[in-house]
């Protein structure tokens, strides 16, 4: 498991450090700048011209470091300032007082012409880091304008000078890395799109911020890898029966919209929990029944006359575990009946995705409920919150945020997941992944997880990076734009422990 800071975050786990525990900032800097030459002796030839651009903060500091580190082990470097020294920070003048002692070539944007940059095979970018502010402007913005042209290899000291550490946009104009080294924590800027794609590989290093330091800031935002799964998975045991595993109720699937109940009954099954059963339209019954023979049924038509389904829902509801409503339900009379009274359920998780997102926000009441696991995408979001697309997409974290006290999965290229004070960001899986029907797989995934009692926040992010998984084992040997639906429930066994 990986702790994921923001901008402000990042600042303070510094402050404490530094201020508190009293490890000298320079210490601090001489391992990050440690991390960064190690890292670029490893990508850079020794006939590389290395350019290090740096800002006049720590973030140039660092970089300051760096260049004198592999200047020492042979390469040739040159520093070239960017800013106003008069505003050098403290640790700014130490560095630059050493590198001119050392007689390396320190250069300014006042002598250095734009023409020159071709001289240089390798940069390193350390103008800004998690110090950013505000968007880039003038000269900062036509020096990295310059430096994306030159189409060199760069590597970025902590963030890519440009990018929001906190949200991952794009502050005016932002430097396209090869690589980034990050330290202490990732920061949610490396992972948010588009800060994800202009940082390139991430590595994150550790430069020796105190654990006491990370636990003040109380990092409550995590991220999984693999090994997390063997530990967070629900094991099964040898003395149980299918009750002992839970039972999901599927809301889902309109006339021509069968596949969605399909997708998502089955992915709850492959979750492992006991049994399933579906509502669905009539249309749908003999595709289940032929594709998914283990799911109970219960069908209904145009002419189902509301008392009748009221009825049958109110005994299936009791039967559940968790319901999972919304997958392809479509709008009619008979989807809003169904969904208006799955939401009055209190006590259960009921999970709501698709449709019943849909049919939510034509609601004048509050969705955002405790038991409620919502898991639209930016567009349903949108409707959601009356808010834009692009708006949300700009930070969804923060709009995440907004679904308290409900649990909240926001998907996109990197889905967000926020329950109570808990945030997750999902790091795993592709572009294999947008085609219609993933998201009603994941929906059921969380439902099955649920059943096996599973807390709502990890099951709906342990689901998430389960789903992404599935993803990447795909496209090992076959092509992205092949991963349909059904492969994600196909690939769920051979990743599940
Ligand atoms: P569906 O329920 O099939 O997803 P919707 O009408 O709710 O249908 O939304 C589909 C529209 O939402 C499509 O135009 C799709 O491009 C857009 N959409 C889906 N996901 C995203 C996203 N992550 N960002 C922006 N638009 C999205
Ligand atoms: P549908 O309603 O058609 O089943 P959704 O839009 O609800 O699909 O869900 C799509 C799922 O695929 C989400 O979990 C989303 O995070 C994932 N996904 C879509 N595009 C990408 C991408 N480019 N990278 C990673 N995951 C993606
Ligand atoms: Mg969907």
């Amino acid at each position: 498991m990986q702790y994921i800071a923001n901008a402000k975050e990042a600042k303070k786990i510094d402050g404490i450090s530094i201020e508190q525990i009293g490890i000298p900032s320079l210490v601090l800097m001489e391992r990050a700048a440690l991390a960064v030459a190690k890292r670029v002796e490893e990508l850079a030839k020794k006939e590389d011209s290395v350019l290090i651009i740096c800002g006049v903060g720590n973030n140039g500091a660092d970089g300051v470091a760096a260049g004198r580190m592999l200047s020492e082990h042979g390469y040739r470097v040159t520093f070239l300032l960017l800013g106003n020294m008069q505003k050098a920070s403290e640790e700014m003048r130490v560095q630059l007082a050493i590198v001119k002692n050392l007689a390396l070539s320190v250069r300014t944007t006042d002598d250095f012409l734009k023409e020159e940059l071709e001289q240089y095979t390798f940069v390193i970018d350390a103008i800004f880091g998690i110090g950013l502010s505000r968007e880039i402007t003038g000269k900062y913005a036509q020096w990295i304008q310059a430096v994306n042209a030159m189409q060199k290899p760069v590597v970025s000291v902590d963030v890519p000078s440009g990018i929001d550490a906190t949200n991952g946009q794009v502050l005016g104009i932002a430097i396209r890395a090869k690589e980034t080294i990050t330290f202490g924590t990732l920061k949610s800027g490396l992972l948010f799109f588009p800060g994800a794609k202009y940082a390139g590989v991430v590595q994150l290093a550790d430069i020796g911020f105190p654990k006491s330091a990370l636990k003040e800031v109380c990092l409550q935002t995590i991220s999984y890898d693999r090994e997390d799964v063997k530990k967070l998975f629900p094991q099964r045991i040898p003395y149980s029966n299918k009750g002992s595993y839970g039972k999901v109720l599927v809301i889902a699937g309109s006339k021509n919209m069968g596949g969605a109940a399909y997708f998502a009954a089955r992915a709850a099954y492959e979750m492992g929990c006991g049994l399933v059963k579906v509502i669905t339209h009539q249309n749908n019954r003999d595709m289940l029944l032929e594709k998914l023979p283990e799911a109970l049924l219960e069908c209904y038509h145009e002419e189902t006359k509301e008392e009748e389904i009221s009825d049958m829902l109110t005994d299936v509801v009791q039967w559940a575990d968790v319901i999972a409503c919304g997958p392809g339900l479509g709008t009619s009379p008979t989807a809003r009946s169904l969904f208006e009274t799955v939401i009055k359920e209190e006590n259960k998780p009921v999970v709501l995705d698709a449709d019943a997102i849909n049919l939510a926000s034509t609601l004048s009441d509050n969705i955002f409920q405790k038991n409620k696991i919502l898991t639209p995408h930016l567009k349903e979001m949108s409707r959601l919150i009356e808010t834009p697309v692009a708006t949300i997409q700009t930070d969804l974290m923060h709009y995440a945020d907004m679904a308290k006290p409900a649990t909240i999965v926001l998907k996109d290229a990197r889905t967000v997941v926020v329950s109570d004070e808990k945030r997750y960001i999902n790091r795993s899986g592709n572009h294999a992944l947008a085609k219609g029907g993933s998201g009603d797989v994941l929906c059921g995934m969380i439902a099955g997880l649920l059943a096996r009692k599973t807390e709502p926040f990890l099951a709906a992010s342990l689901a998430t990076y389960l789903h992404g998984l599935t993803a990447e084992e795909y496209v090992k040997n076959r092509s992205s734009s092949s991963m349909f639906a059904s492969d994600i429930l196909d690939m769920l066994s051979t990743i599940l422990p």
